[in-house]
């Protein structure tokens, strides 16, 4: 069987989530994707990533990042029921291309769900998303390599 799935994510909370990382710089920022999950008869999933939430980063290194445990429990609450369940996570690299880290592999608080990475080190800031399965990583979609326009934040 095939474990196939897409990600959908409104221009608005791509937007904040840019908006958000850029702000964190020089250090990595993150946060979370509340919306929703479709799931089909083929067992195919459709991730519609629709609002941004941004979290605190609270590691210590500049190179890695951190959810507030507090403020993500907390955030993880709010979000167990539809329609404004938690759908994704994201975290910034700033120097560094748009694949997990070890430590990012090792701190991965969920396999349920896709989890991105923006890369800052290229001229163009490139999003890739990863799930994750506890025998390793799926890479599944890179691609995005942003437009200009869609900088303009
Ligand atoms: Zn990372």
């Amino acid at each position: 069987m095939t474990w196939s799935w897409t990600i959908w994510m409104d221009q608005e909370a791509k937007r904040s989530m840019l908006r958000h990382l850029v702000a964190c710089m020089p250090n990595e920022g993150g946060g979370l994707f509340t919306g929703d999950i479709l799931s089909h008869a083929d067992q195919s999933e459709l991730f519609c990533l629709r609002q941004f939430h941004p979290l605190k980063n609270i590691a210590k290194r500049k190179d890695q990042y951190t959810a507030d445990r507090f403020e993500l429990v907390k955030f993880v609450l709010l979000t167990l029921k539809k329609p404004n369940m938690l759908v994704a996570t994201v975290h910034s690299h700033v120097d560094t291309p748009p694949y997990p880290s070890l430590f990012d592999k090792e701190n991965i608080f969920s396999y349920d769900i896709p989890h991105l990475i923006v890369s800052f080190s290229h001229d163009l800031p490139r999003i890739v998303a990863y799930r994750y399965k506890s025998s390793g990583f799926y890479k599944i979609i890179e691609d995005t390599t942003l437009s200009k326009k869609e900088l303009r934040l």
